[in-house]
């Protein structure tokens, strides 16, 4: 049911991604009465976009075993075996629950060895074990979960609305409730309720390029801090080697199919043209090399010529054979002018997937009573220093059922917030200078890609460290002084974020998986986590 009324809920439940929509209906099925919000359309977030799949032990030659081995080769030694073991067991039957929620996804040719479903291999996986919808999954994943929110009786949908602050009970440390802006009223209130379930996707918009939608602001990790909550492992971002570079084109990901069906990457001559390949300089497997390999080779070089792209080119291939491989990329270059079956791709390294947050445990729940994180927002200790490919909508939707499992056995022991304190708009004017948010913001992201990005150093992390000071001293005050908008929210949430980034690399004193830092490249004998406390 959409409603722009909701004075209270038993449980909120901020962001309608695959973790919001899973729990909202886990909860709504047992019957549980809850409040979905999202800052855009309900079908919205990075799940939408995932393309890939979900990893999941279906293949009867597969096992847990393997894929928990997998998951912890991927994290480079810094995940938490519990949290892997648990994720990978309850795989399997999350896959059965969407599909009993009518998620259709690729079927298996004639039965191939007794499965259903088609299973596909991603780079890191020993094993066939990525359930798809051809190559839409998210898509499928979000629209049905989305429709069912919507006409659930039990569920109350509030879209256009974007979560400011969580309310606390700082003596108890105990979570009562959220302000809430309407971002088409612009009115401000407080929704009080039981407990609420942080779902509001990763941070990767604190980069100057990402492969993920413009709300990917880091809002839950932001929100979670301030309310008291411990923050871990935020120095591991990772970054998508190949995104297309075009003025009229964000986020828009080429996929590394192109790189195993022969593209190779090229330094740009100076009149724009493809030069020299440079991957082999690099790794002896050139562009075929693992993602954060061909990652950091593009940034090195970008760094070191003090260039905006590289090229990435199948021009070399038959035409007919780049129509049929790769429709969708042909015909989106196409549309921006780019032909290329004649002409290379200028590309650049996104910021993809963030591996911190939160800190839960393997309830969902943070160190806040009654506050859960679910999905991207959350650390559980499954990705470690590195994320497996398809290993985090598999996470969205353990986690989201634990946090539900947990809620439907604590609810009933919960007591009922108290009335809440509205929020003060006396002191508030409308501000004229939106361009300064609008400067702000490319300010921040700007000198997180120069100075926080794939390759780092200590004198670029104290670079990066005093500029985010300065940055969030403006941005407070500006925040104090002048009506919320939606943007500011998301300024004061990225700058939060990047604090947190550039806090937790210069405290990580060696390399390892997704942080890599020329001061101190050699891998420690033994891995840590970080943990930043409130
Ligand atoms: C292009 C792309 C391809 C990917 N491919 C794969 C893949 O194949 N397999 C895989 O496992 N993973 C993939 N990923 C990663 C995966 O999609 C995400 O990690 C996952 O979808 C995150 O889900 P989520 O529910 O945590 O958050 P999201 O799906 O990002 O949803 C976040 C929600 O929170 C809401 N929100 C945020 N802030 C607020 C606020 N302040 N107030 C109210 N609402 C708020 C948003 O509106 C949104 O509804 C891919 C990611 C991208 C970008």
């Amino acid at each position: 049911m959409k409603s722009n009324d909701v004075a209270s809920a038993e449980v909120l439940i901020l962001g309608s991604g695959a973790a919001g929509l899973s729990a909202a209906l886990r909860l709504a099925q047992a019957g549980r009465k809850v409040c979905v919000i999202s800052k855009g359309t309900l079908a919205g977030g990075s799940t939408l976009w995932a393309q890939g799949g979900i990893s999941a032990v279906l293949d009867e030659d597969d096992s847990v075993e393997a894929h928990v081995r997998d998951t912890l080769i991927a994290g480079a030694g810094l995940c938490d075996e519990a949290a892997v073991n648990f994720t990978v067991e309850r795989g399997p039957a999350c896959i059965e629950w969407l599909i009993e929620q009518g998620v259709v996804f690729t079927q298996a040719e004639g039965e191939e060895r007794g499965q259903r479903l088609h299973l596909t291999r991603e780079g890191g996986h020993s094993h066939r074990r990525i359930v798809h919808a051809a190559d839409a999954t998210g898509r499928a994943v979000e629209t049905t979960l989305a429709a069912l929110a919507e006409s659930h009786p039990n569920i109350v949908v509030r879209e256009q609305g974007v979560a400011i602050d969580l309310i606390v009970d700082r003596a108890a440390r105990r979570v009562l409730g959220a302000y809430l802006l309407d971002r088409r009223s612009g009115r401000i209130e407080a929704v009080r309720a039981k407990a609420v379930i942080l779902a509001t996707g990763g941070a990767n918009q604190v980069y100057l390029y990402s492969t993920n939608q413009f709300g990917a602001s880091g809002d839950g990790i932001a929100m979670a801090w301030r309310a008291g909550c411990r923050v871990a492992n935020m120095e591991f971002m990772q970054f998508h080697p190949t995104s297309l570079y075009h003025r009229d084109s964000r986020s828009f990901l080429i996929s590394e199919a192109l790189r195993g069906e022969g593209a190779l990457l090229k330094l740009p001559n100076a009149d724009g043209s493809a030069g020299d390949r440079f991957m082999p300089r690099f790794d002896e497997r050139g562009e075929l090399a693992p993602r954060d390999i061909v990652a950091r080779a593009i940034d090195h070089e970008m760094k070191r010529l003090g260039i905006k792209h590289v090229l990435l080119d199948i021009s070399h291939k038959p035409a007919e054979f780049i129509h049929e491989h790769f429709p969708s990329i042909h015909q989106h270059c196409l549309s921006l002018g780019l032909d290329i079956t004649r002409e290379p791709i200028p590309v650049v390294p996104s910021a993809h997937f963030t591996c911190g947050g939160v800190v839960t445990d393997l309830r969902a729940r943070t160190d806040v009573q009654g506050l859960y994180a679910a999905g991207e927002v959350a650390c559980t200790g499954l990705h470690g220093a590195n994320r497996l490919a398809s290993n985090s909508l598999l996470e969205c939707l353990v986690f989201a059922d634990a946090a539900a499992e947990d809620l439907i056995r604590e609810l009933p022991h919960l007591p009922e917030p108290p009335a809440l304190k509205p929020w003060d708009e006396s002191r508030v004017s409308s501000s004229d200078e939106d361009v300064v948010v609008s400067h702000n913001w490319l300010e921040l992201r700007t000198f997180m890609w120069d100075y926080v990005g794939i390759v780092r150093t200590s004198k670029r992390l104290l670079r990066a460290q005093h500029r985010v000071d300065l940055l969030r001293r403006e941005i407070v005050e500006f925040y104090r002084h002048y009506r919320v908008t939606h943007h500011l929210i998301e300024l004061r949430n990225l700058v939060t974020v990047a604090e947190l980034i550039v806090r937790s690399a210069l405290e990580r004193r060696e390399s390892r998986g997704l942080h890599f830092t020329t001061d101190f490249p050699q891998t420690d004998a033994v891995a840590k986590p970080t943990i930043l406390v409130p």
